[in-house]
């Protein structure tokens, strides 16, 4: 199935009562053959009204990072584990994750990346697909806010830039 026609699936997509109060699904973005997919938790505010993954400040400050590292955030497929926005941003239930993650799960399948990041403890519950590589990272909310969490996902993106370049080479 093209991308396209699975972006269709998920804007139509009624499998639990998440759309009922969104603007917009937030499929993802990115070139079909990218070799880097981000996944964070689900769409903020900002995401569900331009349908848009990480453009308010979590994305600047994921933008940041990653020219930090020479990654072109245009090269990177971006999206999340749950496509729908949740009420007051709250963590997506246990059924809305599990209603919603077999779309990401056709999504890495599809795009085929070299490297899958999960970013966040939501996103780290993805059933993996064989012959892809996953790093586990903390959202970047999260790594905005806590000097901590701030130090390990700057560290996991560096870890990240050698990963893709080792596996570019084979
Ligand atoms: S959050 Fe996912 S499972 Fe729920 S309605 Fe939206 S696309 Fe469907």
């Amino acid at each position: 199935m093209p991308l396209e026609d699975l972006n269709q699936q998920i804007k139509n997509c009624r499998k639990c009562s998440l759309w009922q109060n969104a603007n917009n699904a937030v499929v993802g973005e990115g070139p079909a053959n990218a070799e880097i997919m981000l996944v964070g938790q689900n769409p903020g505010a900002e995401e569900d009204k331009t349908g848009r993954p990480f453009i308010g400040r979590a994305g600047k400050f994921l933008n940041k990072v990653l020219a930090e590292n020479s990654i072109a955030r245009e090269k990177v497929f971006i999206t999340n584990t749950v496509k729908h926005l949740t009420p007051q941003n709250r963590k997506p239930s246990p059924d809305e994750v599990a209603a919603c993650v077999p779309y990401l799960v056709e999504q890495v399948k599809l795009v085929k990346p070299k490297i899958v990041v999960l970013m966040g403890a939501v996103a780290w519950q993805a059933p993996r697909v064989e012959g892809v590589e996953y790093l586990e990272t903390v959202h970047p909310s999260a790594a905005m806010r806590f000097t901590k969490m701030r130090k390990r996902f700057q560290e996991d993106f560096k870890t990240l830039r050698n990963r893709i370049e080792i596996l570019q080479k084979k």
